[in-house]
This record gives structure tokens, C-alpha cells and sequence, in this order.
């Protein structure tokens, strides 16, 4: 049970039989916006995290015209506890991908895109240079366009962040996932520190003129005072935006949910947040990392 919230918050103990409560249930698509996205992403060939991750919101989001692109394939170096995404060893780079996601980003007449990646390991760069490329080939098809990056850790290799920072993302994203004592248990191979210094990393090569932006999944036993410690931690290295979910057992293969988190619950920690000085919080059940990630204006940031 996390320490969330307190006591008139508590969950109903049989939500641990994996039944989803009301507030985890998400409509069907009923908008034609959402079947021109699918095909035109299937046109193009590309992947979504959208659909890769089973992400709650897709209908939402496609409804809306908006997606998130993961290039650089779909089989990840890496096995987190809670990801759906499969771990094999990965495809070649395919050298045409960011024009095509280039051409979607226009197709769509998207104003701000996200663009992320599995953890390509197998490549020295981890594929920051294919990141580099496609938010190049992003903003010359689609000039104003808001660019957000999710990226891996690259394995803290300064050189390929620079790479990747080169390029002069809008806002650079990079999720901590959940709180320092659950690291090891839910994600693979990543350190929370090391995200962390990424995060911090990141701001600097840019002169501190960048939005960063990290997120948490809760519901996977973490407590408060360790979400509270995680939040100040991030503004500790810089970080100005937070999303925060619920985490969702993508298969019985994957860990289990240890609690579902309630929505005022969700709603106390996002004042909390605020309180603490992020500029912008997402809060709430089925917020995942690029939810609604076209409401933030990352001028805030950048006016400084
Ligand atoms: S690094 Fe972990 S979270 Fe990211 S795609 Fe790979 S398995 Fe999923």
C-alpha cells in the first residue's frame, strides 16, 4: 500500500484482484481522425508508442489527429518490469524513417510532435544520431513545429546526448518511471541517479534554455514521502514538468499492480507538485508521458 494518501483515500483492498476501478475504463474510438492516423501510419511504416505500449489514451489522442513516434524500431535492448514493449535484439536503423516520420508530422499538421525510442544498446551512439536526424528532418518539413524528445539514458555517454541536444529539441523528456527504491525492481539496466544527471545534463548543454520534463508511474507500491523525495530530487536537477499515472499491468507477465491509485489522490499530488515549483503537472489516472503534451507551452521555460 503506498502512502499516498492518507487514510479517507485508502483503496478498497479488493482492487488488488486486478479488477480495474471505473476511473481506469476508456472509451472506444468513435472520431474519423482516429482511423486516417492509423492509416496513414501505416502508410508511412511507422511505429507509435501509442500502440506499442497499449497506451490508454491512443483513441483519445489519434481522435485528436496528435501521436508519438518511436523510431529506431520496435524490439528494445531492455526488459522493464512494466513495459509491453518486446525485448529482442534490434533491426538495422532504417536510414529513410525520419523523412517518413517527417512526412506524417506534416501530413497531420501537427504543432508539436513527440518523437521517442526503445534503448538501443547494441549501437555505440544509442541512437542518438537517428534522433538527431529526424527532429532535423521534422522541423525542415514542418517549421514551428514544437518538438518534444523522450529519450533513453544513452548509457549517461555524454557525446551522445550532445548529439542529440545539437539538434535543439523544444522540450527534452526523460522518465525516472518510479522512486529510488523501486528502480531496480521496474526498470532494466537504468539507474535513477543516472537519469537524473541526464535530465540535469541535458539543461546545461542547452544553457538552461530548454524545457525538461520526467514522469512517474504510480501504483507500483512506491510511498508518499518517496514520491515527495522524487519530485524534489527532479527539481533539484532542473526539471520544470512532471506527468504522473497510474501504471497498468500490461500482461501477467509484467508486475503486478500493487494499488490503483484514486483520482483526488492523483489530484493531491498534483497541487503538491506545483507547490514544489514545477511549472506544469499532469496528473491523474491515465496520464502517461506525452498525454496531452501539446498544453504546455515550453515558452515558459524558454522566455528565462
Ligand atoms: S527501455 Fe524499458 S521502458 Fe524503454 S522501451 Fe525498453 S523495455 Fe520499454
Amino acid at each position: 500500500m503506498s502512502g499516498c494518501h492518507g487514510p479517507k483515500m485508502r483503496m478498497d483492498p479488493t482492487l488488488h484482484k486486478e479488477k480495474k476501478p471505473d476511473w481506469i475504463r476508456v472509451s472506444l474510438p468513435n472520431k474519423p481522425e482516429f482511423w486516417s492516423t492509423k492509416s496513414l501510419i501505416k502508410d508511412l511504416k511507422l511505429v507509435t508508442v501509442c500502440e506499442e505500449a497499449q497506451c490508454p489514451n491512443r483513441w483519445e489522442c489519434w481522435g485528436q489527429g496528435t501521436a508519438t513516434f518511436m523510431i529506431a524500431g520496435e524490439k528494445c535492448t531492455r526488459a522493464c518490469g512494466f513495459c509491453a514493449v518486446k525485448t529482442a535484439k534490434p533491426d538495422a536503423l532504417e536510414d529513410d524513417e525520419p523523412k517518413r516520420v517527417a512526412e506524417a508530422t506534416k501530413r497531420m499538421k501537427l504543432k508539436h510532435v513527440v518523437i521517442t525510442a526503445v534503448a538501443r544498446d547494441d549501437l555505440k551512439d544509442g541512437g542518438a544520431e537517428h534522433f538527431q536526424k529526424t527532429i532535423e528532418a521534422v522541423r525542415e518539413a514542418n517549421p514551428g513545429i514544437v518538438i518534444e524528445v523522450l529519450v533513453p539514458d544513452f548509457n549517461d555517454r555524454d557525446w551522445a546526448l550532445e548529439m542529440v541536444m545539437e539538434a535543439r529539441p523544444h522540450i527534452f523528456n526523460h522518465n525516472i518511471e518510479t522512486v529510488e527504491r523501486l528502480t531496480p525492481l521496474v526498470r532494466s539496466r537504468a539507474q535513477y541517479q543516472r537519469s537524473l544527471t541526464v535530465l540535469k545534463k541535458a539543461k546545461e548543454m542547452m544553457g538552461g534554455k530548454i524545457a525538461t520534463k520526467s514522469g512517474l508511474m504510480l501504483g507500483l507500491g512506491e510511498r508518499k514521502e518517496e514520491i515527495l523525495q522524487a519530485m524534489d530530487d527532479l527539481l533539484a536537477h532542473g526539471v520544470t514538468v512532471l506527468t504522473m499515472g497510474q501504471y497498468l499491468r500490461p500482461s501477467p507477465k509484467h508486475l503486478p499492480v500493487v494499488e490503483y491509485i484514486t483520482p483526488e489522490a492523483f489530484e493531491e499530488l498534483k497541487v503538491i507538485a506545483e507547490e514544489k515549483g514545477f511549472r506544469h503537472v499532469a496528473s491523474g489516472p491515465l496520464v502517461r508521458s506525452s498525454y496531452h503534451a501539446a498544453d504546455f507551452r515550453p515558452e515558459l521555460d524558454l522566455e528565462e
